[in-house]
């Protein structure tokens, strides 16, 4: 990493981390939070409005992470708030069925025609858990196949190879994972078809399913080069073995029926989280009712949650995906287009090597300037530069997520005043990604 100074003081927020520190391990409860990748100190946020943050030393920046993903209509949307506060007023958990929870799983399946049947869960690693376990109980086999660079949550089997904060900590393995549950997985490079099938041959009978992000967001943006997912869903048609599709990141952001609707892939299995919660803990699996028969209390394989189809989350994300109407997606893609533009305008002008990568409005910039289509090519990139480049924008109150390894988010909320803060922050950014070391 370059030698970085911080001229720019956050002295509220580094109290926050300082006292975080004591009673919280690395002062974060999710790693990529504590900006390790690119130092400095990490913004407390206190509260966000449309496309802005505004931190605790009462700095305002233009969000570029929307909550990972999450806040597609950007922060404090007032419909959303009213949901949420008409849901509020009327309880927050009942631990019985609501109606809430049948209305967005309704708006789900409508939205998106593979899903035949929905489960809710609370987090996206609940849901791509439970549905590796209910594609073991279903096919009554044990291995997985993942793929190196795609982040499906810190359930354990799939934490091998993973991307997001596994990636920029560069971390090989975690202790905690036990070689049993290690060994079931199989790991294999992102968008490598003859692998999968020399995986099928090498395994016959074993494999239960095939786990990939729809179009992967945590190496960076890399999407399925065409065909590769098609091939996917064949290979495991071929060996009796289920097409899980990881759309936490894609569903409901990169079209109205997720990257499903971009690509048309009909997977046996799929999960969510993020867009559907509307910034609260939602989450869910589903697919094909045959396979979602096996869950109980329907079928044999167990699977449940105290706040599973909570009042308030449903609530947000309902109102969320209501408002998620063709308009919202185009002006996502657009304004999500506009800044791809300026980014490659300002690095181009200081002759810095770069690729933005896209999937729909989803897009990150990889400092390199060869096309990256797995794991091994986006760490090849020079992520130094990313590291100059973050500071600059962050000083100049662009809030981009502190790894070179992740997507950038843009939101309906993000106008041509919130468009002009960046284009007005990028020169000095591209100067300093041009200047900086090694
Ligand atoms: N799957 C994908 C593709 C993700 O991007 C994430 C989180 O970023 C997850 C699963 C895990 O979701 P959660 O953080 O809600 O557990």
């Amino acid at each position: 990493m370059s030698e970085l100074t911080y001229p720019y003081e956050a002295p509220a927020s580094q109290a926050l981390f300082d006292r975080a520190s004591v009673v919280t391990p690395g002062g974060v409860n999710s790693p990529v939070r504590a900006f390790r990748a690119v130092g400095g100190t990490p913004r407390f946020m206190v509260s966000g409005t449309g496309p802005y943050l505004t931190d605790a030393d009462g700095r305002e920046y233009v969000d570029l992470v929307c909550s990972w993903g999450p806040m597609i209509l950007g922060h404090a949307r007032p419909e959303v708030i009213a949901a949420v506060q008409e849901a509020v007023a009327r309880g927050t958990s009942f631990g019985t069925p609501a109606e809430g929870e049948v209305a967005l799983a309704e708006a789900m399946v409508e939205r998106v025609a593979p899903l035949e049947q929905v489960r809710l869960v609370s987090s996206g690693t609940e849901a791509t858990m439970s549905a590796i376990r209910l594609a073991r109980g279903f096919t009554r086999r044990t291995k997985v196949i993942k793929f190196a660079g795609c982040y499906h949550g810190h359930v354990d089997s799939l934490l091998a190879a993973a991307g997001s904060g596994v990636a920029t900590f560069a971390l090989p393995d975690t202790p905690g994972v036990t070689g049993a549950q290690a060994s079931d997985t199989i790991v294999l490079p992102y968008n490598d078809i003859d692998a999968v099938h020399a995986a099928f041959a090498a395994h016959p009978g074993e494999i239960a399913c095939v786990i990939t992000e729809a179009s992967p967001g945590n190496m960076g943006v890399v999407p399925p080069l065409p065909g590769f997912n098609q091939g996917l869903k064949d290979a495991c048609a071929a060996h009796g073995a289920l097409f899980v599709s990881d759309e936490v990141m894609t569903g409901f952001r990169t079209s109205r029926a997720g990257w499903y609707g971009v690509e048309g892939v009909v997977p046996d299995l799929m999960t969510f989280g993020k867009v559907m919660g509307g910034g609260f803990p939602a989450a869910a699996f589903g697919g094909r009712a045959d396979v979602m028969a096996h869950l109980a209390p329907a079928g044999p394989v167990y699977q449940a949650g105290t706040l599973s189809g909570n009042p308030v989350a449903t609530a947000a994300g309902l109102a969320q995906l209501r408002l998620l109407d063709d308009a919202a997606y185009a002006k996502v893609n657009a304004v999500s287009e506009q800044i791809q533009g300026l980014v490659t305008e300002a690095l181009n002008k200081e002759g810095v090597a770069h690729t933005v990568q896209t999937a729909s409005n989803m897009f990150s910039v990889f400092f390199t300037d060869r096309p990256v289509t797995n794991y091994e090519e986006a760490k090849a990139q020079e992520s130094f530069r990313f590291t100059a480049f973050f500071h600059s924008l962050l000083e100049n109150g662009v809030y981009l997520p502190p790894s070179s390894f992740e997507s950038w988010f843009v939101s309906t909320a993000h106008d041509e005043r919130a468009v002009q803060r960046i284009a007005d922050a990028l020169p000095a950014a591209a100067r300093a990604a041009a200047e900086a070391t090694a």
